[in-house]
């Protein structure tokens, strides 16, 4: 999909996605006044991935290899993580960290030597995925016939992790990409065009908005639990969260 043809289709898809959805935030968790905006899902699952690094001088001769591989599951509804998904994955292309990473993203050699390869990772997420998703009867949008909208949708902070970081990955290795992973919401594209302002940085959006970063920036798990608290904080502010990135965009049912 070209780049004007993926900024176009994005109000096409909501709407052929059936995007008019049903629920109201009134986030109780937040003592902010809130906007009722019916949010097209109930759930939003942020994944923000972490990859071997380099300085910029070396980095163009080396692939990315995903060593952190987090997830977490926001409410949108009361503003909660409801749950977490954290694995350090091992990389076998070039196993060895480089200072620049460790120092960049607060991953040590020891934890990735003690991770899974990718494969397995994918199949570990399958398995939480499919247990939080069946707890609370959510459904990936193209997953449920008699719901192609679904409940629940991916999020990153720019296209990155799923449309580059993965995908490449995926495709080198031989592993199959689980078909979840084709079709996401970028928060970056709709802070843009909500708030009408191009952020230099995840960090800098958040600055913007006068938050604060809790944590550890390039951590993984901090980076998706602050992707949510963004998330939150623009729902408050009136914006809704579509699906803005379909990889396969003419698949209408992907079945489970
Ligand atoms: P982030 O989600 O911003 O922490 O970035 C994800 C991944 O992108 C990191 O784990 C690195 O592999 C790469 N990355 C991010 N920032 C830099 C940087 N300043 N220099 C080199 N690689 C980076
Ligand atoms: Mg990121
Ligand atoms: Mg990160």
């Amino acid at each position: 999909m070209s780049r004007s043809t993926a900024k176009q289709s994005l109000p096409n898809l909501a709407r052929s996605l059936k995007a008019v959805e049903k629920l109201s935030v009134n986030n109780a968790a937040s003592q902010q006044t809130c906007k009722h905006v019916t949010q097209t899902f109930k759930y939003i699952i942020v994944v923000d991935f972490e990859a071997t690094c380099w300085p910029k001088e070396t980095q163009k001769w080396k692939k990315y290899e995903i060593i952190e591989f987090p997830a977490v599951l926001l409410n949108l509804e009361t503003g909660k993580i409801e749950a977490e998904f954290r694995q350090h994955v091992m990389p076998v292309e070039n196993p060895r960290l480089s200072e620049f990473c460790t120092e960049l993203t607060g991953i040590r050699q020891e934890q990735v030597d003690a991770g899974v390869p990718l494969n397995t990772c994918l199949l570990l997420f399958g398995k939480w995925l499919q247990k939080v998703l069946a707890e609370r009867n959510l459904s990936l949008p193209k997953t449920n016939p008699y719901d192609q909208t679904g409940s629940v949708a991916f999020a990153t902070w720019s296209d990155w992790d799923l449309g580059a970081c993965l995908s490449k990955e995926c495709a080198r290795k031989r592993i199959a990409k689980p078909a979840c992973f084709d079709l996401w919401i970028d928060v970056k594209a709709i802070y843009m065009q909500f708030y009408q302002r191009r952020p230099e940085s995840f960090a800098n959006a958040l600055t913007n908005l006068d938050i604060v970063f809790e944590g550890r920036q390039h951590c993984g798990l901090d980076d998706s639990r602050n992707i949510a608290r963004l998330i939150m904080r623009m729902c408050k502010d009136g914006a809704n969260f579509v699906i803005t990135k379909d990889l396969k965009p003419f698949n209408v049912f992907r079945g489970k």
